[in-house]
């Protein structure tokens, strides 16, 4: 039987290394050494890179960048290769180079031998070479252990193909207003049915789609979808906003607010909300606030999203025109049980209600939450208690039989006020 090395390789089949060295203080070298001098000196290293262990072969030698790769027969022997790898480099260069010194970090990733993705040992070698920074360091990452950077990496180059593919979906969560005791919204969540993973949650690609510079396309699917599902909504006679959660950094994009404008211009009737969250008005106040009153202007409802889970700032928030204020569920989860939590949450309704907007509770998963912000004033809630985000089918279901709900809001017990805590009565 094959011996177990770290990370559950076994030795017998043995590890396939893609590595990546570079000259981290490259643009001092070259203004002292000149261009041609460091280039004959990266191709020395590349050579003494090579001598170094036997399976090492050099792949290329680039301005700053040597690509090699290498097999070992475990993960330690990974380590040690590129370890001594490592200090021969740092002795080397100064036999070429006397008093300057050459700065270098290294990045590698390893699989089992029968991988045959070698793009993607690549990409994550790439990573372990910027995680390793500028301080010659050395990192390697073991794609047979899970990576969350490599994953969301490979996940999110394949978004433009899932979107063109239609695997993104949209899950939404109503919002019932307590006193009405009906649903007044529903708010959109994206999912992603990928064919080898199976579902994946936005909290695994949406801020990745914000780094690459995706979001502005995923959003604006986002949009077109939800205006043709309400519009199917209204035929059943259900003629409710729909609410999508737009991401801050959207708001510094000027392109992307027009293109918005254009579709809702093009769509006189759809009735829509955007939830933002406040920490991105913070980060770029003046262009965040003149688009949102660009959306505004086009009959969009602003929600305030996670409000008290980031920065908040009273000075934005009055500006900011926007018609509804979500209480953060970490408030919320823990209404009944903490002491704090109550008083956190009822200021904020006294606060939202002042400047006149209205106040959403998400996270409310208990008869209890929901009995306590119904005294507190709270005008929506939106939760689990009442229901998980749904398929859009489910949704209208939900809305055809929105009378059971009344059972759910009335069901609840009652929570009465005695200085600054709470009982039940
Ligand atoms: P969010 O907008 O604050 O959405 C609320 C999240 O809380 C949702 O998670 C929802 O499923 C979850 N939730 C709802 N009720 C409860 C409850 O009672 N208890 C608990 N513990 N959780 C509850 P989800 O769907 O995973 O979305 C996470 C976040 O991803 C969203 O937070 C939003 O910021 C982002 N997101 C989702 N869809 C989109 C999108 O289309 N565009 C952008 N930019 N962001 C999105
Ligand atoms: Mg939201
Ligand atoms: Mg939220």
């Amino acid at each position: 039987m094959a011996e177990q090395a770290a990370g559950g390789h076994s030795v017998s089949q043995g590890l396939k290394v893609s590595a990546l060295c570079r000259v981290t203080n490259f643009e001092t070298a070259r203004r002292v050494l000149g261009k041609n001098e460091l280039h004959r000196v990266a191709e020395a290293l590349a050579v003494r890179i090579a001598e170094g262990s036997h399976a090492c072969e050099v792949i290329g030698v680039g301005r700053d960048l040597i690509e090699f790769s290498l097999r070992a027969d475990d993960r330690e022997a990974v380590t040690a290769t590129l370890e001594s790898l490592h200090a021969a480099l740092d002795v080397q260069q100064r036999a070429f180079l006397g008093e300057t010194r050459l700065e270098f970090a290294v990045g590698a990733a390893c699989a089992p031998c029968d991988e045959t993705d070698l793009l993607r040992l690549l990409e994550a070698a790439e990573i372990a070479l910027a995680r390793a920074g500028d301080e010659r360091g050395l990192e390697i990452i073991d794609l047979s252990v899970a990576d969350q950077a490599v994953d969301r990496l490979t996940l999110i180059a394949d978004l433009p193909r899932a979107i063109a593919a239609g695997e993104m979906f949209l899950h939404y969560q109503p919002k019932i207003n307590v006193r009405q005791q009906r649903v007044s919204s529903a708010e959109a969540l994206i999912r992603w049915q990928h064919p080898e993973r199976g579902l994946v949650m936005p909290g695994d690609f949406i801020a990745a789609a914000e780094e690459s510079g995706q979001i502005g396309a995923l959003t604006l699917w986002t949009l077109r979808q939800v205006i043709s599902d309400q519009r199917r909504m209204a035929a059943r006679g259900h003629d409710l906003p729909l609410f999508l959660n737009i991401s801050g950094m959207l708001l510094a994009n000027a392109d992307f607010v027009d293109e918005v404008c254009e579709i809702i211009t093009a769509n006189p009737s759809a009735k829509l909300g955007f939830e933002i969250t406040e920490t991105a008005v913070i980060r770029d106040p003046e262009s965040a606030i003149r688009h949102l009153q660009q959306f505004a202007d086009h009959g969009v409802v602003l929600a305030i999203d996670d409000y008290g889970a980031g920065l908040s700032s009273l000075a934005y928030l009055k500006q900011l025109p926007a018609k509804e204020l979500k209480i953060d569920k970490m408030f919320i989860t823990q209404l009944t049980s903490s002491h704090r939590d109550p008083l956190i949450v009822r200021s904020t309704i006294d606060l939202a209600h002042a400047l006149e907007m209205e106040v959403t509770a998400e996270g409310v998963e208990t008869p209890a939450a929901l009995a306590l912000l119904s005294v507190m004033g709270c005008d929506l809630v939106q939760g689990y208690l009442i229901s998980r985000p749904v398929p859009f089918a489910a949704l209208c279901t939900y809305l055809d039989e929105q009378d059971q709900l009344a059972e759910t809001m009335t069901n609840r017990p009652v929570f009465l006020r005695s200085g600054s805590s709470w009982t039940r009565a």
